[in-house]
C-alpha cells in the first residue's frame, strides 16, 4: 500500500510542473476525482493556501479531501461566473407539546434534527423558547467551476471560494438582522470586509495564484515569468511578487465596482430583508396555528397551565408582529416601491388567532414535534451569484390579538 501510495506520488509530481495554463479538467466535462486532486496537489504545495483549505473543510465537516468531490461541480463554459459557493439557509419550527419534561422534549427534537442532517447540512441556529424550537440549517451546495478555465484560473477559483466557506458560519437571524446593519451602505462594507468575505477571498485567490506562478518558475527553467499575468489587469499593480495586497484601495475598487459587488451587495441586502421580512411572517403563522390548536383543549378542560402557553403565545406572536413591522419600515426606507400593492402579493390567506373560550379551532389537533414544518427556505446567494430580485413581501399574519 505505501509502495503504492509512493508510487502516485511520483506520477502525481509531475503534474504540478506542468501547464498552468492548460485545462483543469484537461477537456472533460465530468468531474472525476483526479481533478479535484490536482487541485488540492496545488493548494497542499502552498502553506497559506493549505491552511485556507483545512478551514474550509473544517467548515464542511469533512476530514479526507475525497469528500470534497460532493461539493464541487463544473460548470458550463461560457457562464459568467468563474465560481461560487452558495450556502442556502432554511429555518424550521417545531412545537414542544407537552408542558411536563420540556428538556427532554427539546433534546428529542434536537438529537432527531441531527440525526437527520445529510453530510452537506448544518445547523447553524437553535432558538428555544417555552412552546417551540426554531432552527436554521445551513445547506451547502457547490464550489463552481467554469469548464474552460486554466489550471491555475481554477486553482485561484478554489482558493478564492474556500475563503468564503471557511468562515461561513452564521446565517441572517430575523430577530438580529435589522441591528447588525443599518442599511445597504452598511451591509456593502461590512460584507465586503468580513471575515471570509469578498476582500479577503479576492486576496487569497490573488496571492495563490501569484505565487503559483512563481513556483512554476522555480520548477522550470524558462524565460522570466509574469507572475501577475493571470490577475485582472487593473489590479496587477496591487500585489508585490509575494502576492502581497500593497494597494488595498485598488482591489477594493475593483470588487466594488468593477466586479459589480456594491451592486450585488445592495441588492442582496433588499432581498435578505424581504426573506427575512417573510420568515417572521411564517413563524407568526407558525405561533398562530399553535395557538389554534389549543384552544379547543383549553375551552374543554379549562387547565390553567393551557391558558399560560396561549397568553406566551400571544405575546410571542406580539412581539413578531412588531419586528414584522421594523422590516416594512426599513424596506420602505429604501425601496418603498415594494410596498405597494402592485408588488405585494399575498401568499397565504390571513388567519387570526382564535379567541380562547368561544372561537372553534381551525387546525384541530396540536401537531407531534416530529413533525417538521417547512417554510419557504431562506436563501444567502453569495459571492458570484447574480441576485435576482423577487420583490414580494409577504402578508398572512393577522396582527390584531384578542384578548
Ligand atoms: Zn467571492
Amino acid at each position: 500500500m505505501i509502495v503504492l501510495k509512493l508510487l502516485l506520488l511520483f506520477v502525481a509530481l509531475p503534474s504540478f510542473a506542468q501547464d498552468l495554463e492548460c485545462n483543469w479538467t484537461s477537456g472533460e466535462k465530468i468531474l472525476k476525482t483526479e481533478h479535484i486532486e490536482r487541485l488540492v496537489q496545488f493548494t497542499r504545495n502552498d502553506p497559506e493556501s493549505r491552511l485556507v483549505l483545512d478551514e474550509a473543510m473544517h467548515s464542511f465537516g469533512i476530514n479526507d479531501t475525497k469528500e470534497l468531490f460532493q461539493f464541487i461541480k463544473i460548470c458550463d463554459s461560457g457562464n459568467d461566473h468563474a465560481g461560487a459557493a452558495f450556502p442556502k439557509f432554511e429555518t424550521y419550527w417545531n412545537e414542544i407539546p407537552s408542558q411536563e419534561e420540556v428538556a427532554e422534549q427539546i433534546e428529542e427534537i434536537k438529537l432527531k434534527v441531527l440525526r437527520d442532517m445529510r453530510p452537506n447540512k448544518r445547523l447553524v441556529f437553535w432558538d428555544e423558547y417555552r412552546d417551540f424550537v426554531s432552527y436554521t440549517i445551513l445547506n451547502y451546495s457547490s464550489i463552481c467551476i467554469s469548464a474552460d478555465r486554466s489550471l491555475i484560473q481554477a486553482y485561484g477559483t478554489f482558493i478564492h471560494e474556500l475563503k468564503h466557506i471557511g468562515k461561513i458560519d452564521s446565517a441572517p437571524h430575523s430577530k438580529r438582522f435589522l441591528d447588525l446593519y443599518e442599511g445597504p451602505k452598511d451591509y456593502v462594507n461590512k460584507n465586503l470586509l468580513a471575515p471570509g468575505g469578498e476582500l479577503e477571498a479576492y486576496k487569497a485567490g490573488f496571492k495563490a495564484k501569484i505565487k503559483a506562478s512563481r513556483s512554476r518558475e522555480h520548477s522550470q527553467d524558462g524565460s522570466a515569468t509574469n507572475y501577475f499575468a493571470q490577475l485582472p489587469y487593473s489590479v496587477q499593480t496591487a500585489f508585490n511578487e509575494n502576492g502581497e495586497l500593497i494597494n488595498q484601495e485598488e482591489l477594493i475598487k475593483f470588487i466594488l465596482d468593477e466586479q459589480g459587488y456594491r451592486s450585488k451587495f445592495e441588492n442582496e441586502y433588499k432581498e435578505q430583508l424581504i426573506s427575512l421580512h417573510n420568515q417572521v411572517v411564517q413563524e407568526s403563522n407558525f405561533i398562530i396555528r399553535l395557538h389554534n390548536s389549543w384552544v379547543d383543549y383549553f375551552n374543554r378542560t379549562q387547565k390553567p397551565e393551557i391558558k399560560t402557553r396561549l397568553n406566551r403565545l400571544k405575546a410571542q406572536h406580539a412581539e413578531n408582529t412588531k419586528l414584522k413591522e421594523r422590516y416594512k419600515e426599513r424596506l420602505a426606507n429604501y425601496w418603498p416601491e415594494l410596498l405597494q400593492s402592485e408588488y405585494s402579493r399575498v401568499e397565504r390567506p390571513p388567519e387570526a388567532l382564535a379567541r380562547g373560550g368561544d372561537a372553534s379551532s381551525s387546525n384541530g389537533k396540536a401537531k407531534k414535534y416530529d413533525e417538521v414544518h417547512t417554510p419557504e427556505p431562506t436563501n444567502r446567494p453569495k459571492s458570484h451569484a447574480s441576485i435576482e430580485l423577487s420583490p414580494r413581501v409577504e402578508e398572512g399574519a393577522q396582527d390584531s390579538l384578542y384578548p
